[in-house]
């Protein structure tokens, strides 16, 4: 048995409840495919979906999904050529009905923590497209906020320089996060979500699995 996973449905019912708090709406899948079946099927017919660089997202077919969905009109920012189109179709993303992403680390009691290089990702979760939909693996789940800023931090920042190739961050020669000012790093902005100024805007897809880092 895996005990650590039979205990992850209680723990996400806490924090959906206390999403709910917060404004937000959360639910629970056991799986990575029973969420994505879930996703799909709560965007309605001729909804516009974008989305924000997530591996969780990626791994488990969801881009992948939207694109080949008929009845969805997906928007991939990762198709413009030149700068001028990359700024035109971010301007799209904003107008979306779906935003899809996932999440640094979400605490316990709610919180959403992400840590952003260029910005659009965290500004679409801020404000833009009518609903945010948050893919997040039980494994970001953080006991607060502190260690939840920590996690984003040590773990979710340096993988990501190591991703996109700022490979000359302190982080990546220690293995830790050294709070640096590097041409090299992606920590330019830090956003805690503590709470959704419209009710409902943004719904947290907690999954079972160990998803994205
Ligand atoms: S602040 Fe610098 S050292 Fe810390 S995770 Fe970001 S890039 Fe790495």
């Amino acid at each position: 048995m895996d005990y650590l996973k039979e205990t992850y449905p209680k723990l996400a019912a806490t924090i959906i409840r206390k999403l709910e708090a917060r404004n937000m709406d959360g639910a629970y899948y056991a799986s990575a495919a029973e969420a994505k079946e879930a996703i799909l099927a709560e965007m309605p017919e001729g909804s516009s979906v974008t989305w924000g660089g997530s591996e969780t997202c990626k791994d488990m077919g969801l881009f992948d999904a939207c694109l080949a969905s008929s009845h969805l009109k997906a928007l991939d920012r990762t198709t413009a050529k030149t700068p001028q189109e990359k700024r035109e179709l971010y301007a799209k993303q904003t107008l979306c009905d779906y935003f899809l992403m996932s999440t640094n680390a979400i605490t316990m009691d709610g919180e959403l923590v992400n840590i952003d290089g260029n910005g659009n990702r965290v500004a679409c979760l801020i404000t833009g497209p009518t609903h945010v939909f948050v893919v997040c693996g039980m494994n970001k789940v953080a006991p607060d906020l502190q260690s939840a800023v920590l996690r984003a931090r040590n773990f979710a920042a340096p993988a990501n320089c190591l991703r996109v190739g700022r490979t000359k961050t302190p982080c990546l020669t220690t293995g830790r996060c050294a709070n640096c000012l590097s041409e090299e790093s992606i920590c330019n902005q830090f956003v805690i979500t503590r709470r959704s100024g419209v009710k409902g805007r943004i719904k947290v897809f907690l999954i079972g699995e160990n998803l994205g880092f």
